[in-house]
């Protein structure tokens, strides 16, 4: 886990997805915007764009209106019907002039529309103006889920997030682990050493999180001083492993504002080998409980709690 696990949007080429049906448009549009920042996608027919649209991730979509089979006004109908096209910035590109054209475009939830035959300069500005408003957008929502103190994603993102890696791995049938940690007699480091010294230990388990995890690994402040670990494609045997690394680097820390006092914390870790069929809350439930354990059994410690392994096979059967 790294700096390009929490900003992940920002050094990656932006995908511009034109959708139209004259080839003449793309070759013109493909030598046109050829030295801007971006990748230039492309489909012929509206049924091919919104499968691109669902699948390229574009950062805007470039939209003609008169297309055979199903014209402009479906296509933009049938992104904004689609969680997962719906705020992706659309600019129609269209031979008709009319006002009504523009009004139901508008309606339908285009940014902005460029009538053919279009000035090329215009339309590079225009993509470019649309591409500095998505990024910005993008940005905003990721501050939103990003804690302000630790720089780690914060409950909001996990909650999103552990949701959507339980389904991929239970589809997948892949390995999942999830840890909570919570810092121990936390309470007792702001009562002796004041607040400051508290934060300073909230930042200093961040660091730790980030440098003992990989990449794909999610690190969230889940609130106060409890944290998340999201740990796809490892099986609880190796993310008791990463546990254990964690436990020891931050018990190595020798703190500035008290040398004298170690920090410690309890981890509870749950997961199966294979995919359990286990909702996103139990899964969570059942982290929290082998969490209580850890702390019960005398903190400093991982409990590992393996969950129900049922296979498709038993499922079937
Ligand atoms: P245990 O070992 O049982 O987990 O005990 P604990 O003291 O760590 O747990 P408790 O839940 O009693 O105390 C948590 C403390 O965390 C209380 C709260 O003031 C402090 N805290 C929560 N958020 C912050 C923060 O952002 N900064 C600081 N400095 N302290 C915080
Ligand atoms: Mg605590
Ligand atoms: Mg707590």
């Amino acid at each position: 886990m790294n700096a390009t696990t929490l900003h992940p949007f920002e050094d990656s080429q932006p995908t511009v997805l034109l959708i139209d049906d004259s080839v003449d448009v793309h070759r013109l549009l493909k030598a046109r915007l050829r030295y801007e920042d971006l990748k230039l996608a492309g489909a012929s027919n509206g049924k091919e764009g919104l499968e691109q649209a669902r699948t390229a991730s574009p950062a805007i979509v470039l939209l003609d209106l008169d297309m055979p089979d199903m014209d402009g006004f479906e296509v933009l109908r049938r992104l904004k019907d689609d969680p997962a096209t719906l705020d992706i910035p659309v600019i129609v590109l269209s031979g008709l002039q009319s006002a009504q054209d523009k009004v139901t475009a508008f309606d339908l939830g285009a940014v902005d529309y460029i009538t053919k035959p279009f000035n090329l300069t215009e339309l590079r500005v225009r993509v470019r103006s649309a591409l500095r408003l998505h990024r910005l957008v993008q940005m905003l929502a990721q501050r939103a889920q990003i804690d302000g103190l630790t720089g780690l994603w914060n409950r909001a993102h996990f909650n999103k997030r552990w949701t959507d890696e339980v389904s991929a791995c239970t589809r997948h049938h892949r390995p999942l682990s999830l840890a909570l940690i919570d810092l121990d007699h936390f309470k007792t480091i702001n009562d002796t050493y004041g607040h400051p010294a508290g934060d300073a230990v909230l930042q200093g388990l961040s660091r730790v999180l980030q440098r003992e995890c990989r990449q794909e690994d999610v690190g969230c402040r889940y609130g106060g001083e409890e944290f998340t670990l999201i740990m796809p494609d490892t099986t609880p045997t190796d993310a008791a492993g990463v546990c254990e690394r964690i436990l020891a680097a931050l018990a190595s820390i020798s703190w500035p504002r008290h040398p004298e006092r170690a920090v410690t914390a309890s981890i509870g870790l749950a997961g199966p080998d294979v995919t359990a069929d286990l909702s996103a809350d139990q899964w969570l439930d059942e982290a929290d409980r082998a969490l209580y354990a850890a702390k019960q059994s005398g903190r400093n410690r991982v409990v590992t709690r393996l969950i129900g392994q049922v296979t498709p096979m038993a499922k079937a059967g």
